[in-house]
Formats: structure tokens, C-alpha cells, sequence
């Protein structure tokens, strides 16, 4: 007969507060989840052997319960313009794909947080391909200890990865508990360090969770607001039934109230002929009034059997003149790796679809 092997604990996904907890179940004391946590996230250990500022004799147990293990890579494609883009397989059916994004003085890694998507947003292509399962915080964090690893870390000081969006695949707020623990790791000084102005949580507004998010995490707020009205966000956005615009902006300024937190970021993608008026912008700017915000366009990123097109730069120039006259900041977000299919709403890994069966297929990743 044999054993059955007993499954090991993976520590990657680990904050500082739940590996004290290990460790002073293990019957060692907590400080060890410090020195722990730098080999990990900071010298990117991936496995015990190395650790030599605990016993031999702790390393050789940690061994045998623990592990450091993040999702496999499957392909590495590389854009033009320096974007790339990983495959990770996180299970035998299932691949999520990641960006990192340089830009001068900057490097922005854009992490899945669930394999696929439920929320059908009519204009993303993750959307196509349905829903299969949450990542644990491990595979979420494990994007970021992947990356640093891929891109190296930190030459003479300075950050290759800076930044760090919660905008690949998946709705982070649907994920909450495994999000805010990678979160965490994001920011601890232990781990990655990030300001919490670095760290960007984007969702399409579940309500709900954007209220307890305010109780657990500094992170900044990105908000896919996308139309000015209801009748429209509800094509759109079709979460936005359950939580219509009002609720979400009430939500919205309670995230923002109090003096750590700073404004809001408000993306809205821009589709030709559906949300780019000027008066759709006129309504855009009276429904932020108040709220300390600022607006990102995205100009619409095509994928086959998408039924939009995106705006031309004049109506997108015009849309943004409409809400600066009006004293929002506005930025139009500038396209990256569109050649590898890296831009926002394009990533689709591979998933084993479990909610709609019939759905069809965008094309095979990669
Ligand atoms: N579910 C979260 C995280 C996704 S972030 C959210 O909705 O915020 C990705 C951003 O890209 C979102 O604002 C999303 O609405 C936008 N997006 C999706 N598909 C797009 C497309 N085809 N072109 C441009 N932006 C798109």
C-alpha cells in the first residue's frame, strides 16, 4: 500500500499575520514568518535549502510541510513597444495570463485575479470565455514573485516593477479574501513594499464588497464606470442591475472619505457610437461632481467577434476636452501590446469554462 502523501502548505500566498500563525503552530516563534517572508518575496527563494539565518533543523521540517509554489509559465510573448505577456498554467485545465507595461519611470505589472470571468461585460473578451474558478492568493501574488523573477528586481534600487493593477482577468472583488491577502504582501515592507498608491484595485462595482474593501486595505480604487446612465451601464455592465450607478458612487465616496485615501480613477472605454457623445460627457462630468476623481478613456480594444468599434482620437479628444473644461482630471490611456493581445480587455488564457457551455470560443491563446 502506499502512502498517501500528505498535502504540504503552500506559504506563497501568505501574509505576515497568517505565517506567524504557522510558524507558532509549528511550535516556533513568530518572528521567523519575517525572515521568512524576505526570502521569499524579496530574494525569491523558491525553496527552503537556502535560508541559512533559520536552523537546519527548521529548514529540514519546513521542508517537509511546506512549500513555495507559484503557477508554471507557459509562453512569454514579447510586443514592440517592450510589453509583455505571460501564460501561467495554475491547474491541469486552466491558464490566466499577466502584462507587465514599462513606461518612463515607471513598470506596471497587470495581475489576474480569477480564471475568466462572470461578469459578461458586453465589451471584454476574458468575458467570452465564462468562468471557472477564484485564484488563491498564492497564484495571485505568485504573478508578482514571477515577474521579479523574469524581469529581475530592483538594479541599483530602482524598481523594474512599481506598480501593480489588479486589472488582468477576472473581477478582484468577487475574490475578495485571496485579493486582500495578495494585497497585503504588495504592500508590506517585508515583502514587496509597494505604496499603497501603487497598488490599484479595479472593479466593475460590486457594491457590497467595495464597502468592506474600505475597512481592510489602503489600496487605490480604479471603477469601470464605462456609460452616464443606467439604461446604458446596464447593457454594458450588466452587474450594474443588481448595483445601479447611484449606489455605486455613494460606495465610491465612502472609499474615498477620510484623509488616507485619495480620489477614485474612473475608467470609461470608449465605444464608437454607444457612450461617446458630448453629452454623454456632460452627464459623465455632473455624476463625478463631488467626488474626488479623475477619469481614465480607454480607447476600445477589438478582439474577433467584437461587436464595437472603437471611437476615432477626435471624438475621443472631444469627450475628454468635455470633462476638463469641467475640471476632471482626464487622461486617454495609451494603447499597449496590442501585437501580442496584451491590452486591457484582451487577456484570455485558457479556461475550462463552467458557467455557459455554448459559449464561443475567441480563439486559442497564444
Ligand atoms: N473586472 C475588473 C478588472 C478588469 S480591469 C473591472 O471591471 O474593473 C480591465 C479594464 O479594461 C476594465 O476597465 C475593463 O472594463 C476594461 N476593458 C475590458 N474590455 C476592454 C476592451 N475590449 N477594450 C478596452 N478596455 C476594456
Amino acid at each position: 500500500m502506499t502512502a498517501v502523501r500528505e498535502e504540504r502548505t503552500n506559504l506563497l500566498g501568505m501574509p505576515r499575520r497568517a505565517l506567524e500563525s504557522f510558524f507558532v503552530e509549528l511550535g516556533e516563534k513568530p518572528f521567523r514568518a519575517a525572515q521568512v517572508l524576505k526570502w521569499i518575496h524579496q530574494f525569491g527563494a523558491t525553496d527552503f535549502a537556502p535560508m541559512t539565518n533559520i536552523s537546519k533543523a527548521l529548514r529540514g521540517r519546513l521542508q517537509e510541510v511546506a512549500e513555495i509554489r507559484a503557477p508554471e509559465i507557459v509562453t512569454r510573448q514579447h510586443s514592440r513597444d517592450g510589453t509583455r505577456k505571460w501564460l501561467l498554467r495554475v491547474d491541469g485545465d486552466n491558464s490566466v495570463e499577466m502584462v507587465f507595461i514599462p513606461e518612463k519611470g515607471r513598470g506596471t505589472l497587470c495581475v489576474s485575479s480569477q480564471v475568466g470571468c462572470a461578469l459578461d461585460c458586453s465589451f471584454c473578451s476574458t468575458a467570452r470565455q465564462g468562468f471557472n474558478r477564484n485564484l488563491s492568493a498564492a497564484e495571485i501574488i505568485g504573478q508578482l514573485w514571477l515577474a521579479n523573477r523574469e524581469l529581475g528586481r530592483d538594479p541599483g534600487g530602482e524598481r523594474i516593477i512599481s506598480n501593480v493593477v489588479l486589472m488582468g482577468m477576472g473581477e478582484p472583488l468577487l475574490n475578495f479574501d485571496a485579493v486582500v491577502a495578495a494585497m497585503d504582501l504588495m504592500m508590506d515592507d517585508l515583502a514587496y513594499g509597494l505604496s499603497k498608491r501603487r497598488v490599484t484595485i479595479s472593479t466593475a462595482g460590486v457594491v457590497p464588497a467595495l464597502l468592506r474593501l474600505r475597512e481592510v486595505s489602503d489600496a487605490s480604487l480604479a471603477v469601470s464606470l464605462h456609460a452616464p446612465d443606467d439604461a446604458l451601464r446596464d447593457r454594458l455592465v450588466p452587474i450594474n442591475r443588481k448595483y445601479p450607478i447611484a449606489e455605486l458612487l455613494r460606495a465610491c465616496r465612502a472609499y474615498v472619505s477620510g484623509e488616507t485615501k485619495r480620489g477614485v480613477t474612473f475608467e470609461y472605454v470608449m465605444l464608437h457610437g454607444v457612450n461617446d457623445s458630448e453629452e454623454q460627457a456632460r452627464r459623465l462630468a455632473r455624476l463625478l461632481n463631488g467626488i474626488p476623481s479623475k477619469v481614465n478613456l480607454i480607447p476600445f480594444n477589438p478582439f474577433p467577434g467584437s461587436r464595437y468599434a472603437c471611437s476615432p482620437p477626435e471624438v475621443i479628444e472631444r469627450f475628454a476636452s468635455v470633462l476638463q473644461e469641467r475640471g476632471i482630471v482626464t487622461i486617454v490611456r495609451r494603447t499597449r501590446g496590442e501585437d501580442i493581445d496584451a491590452a486591457c480587455g484582451q487577456l484570455v488564457g485558457r479556461v475550462r469554462d463552467r458557467t455557459r457551455r455554448n459559449v464561443i470560443p475567441v480563439r486559442e491563446a497564444c
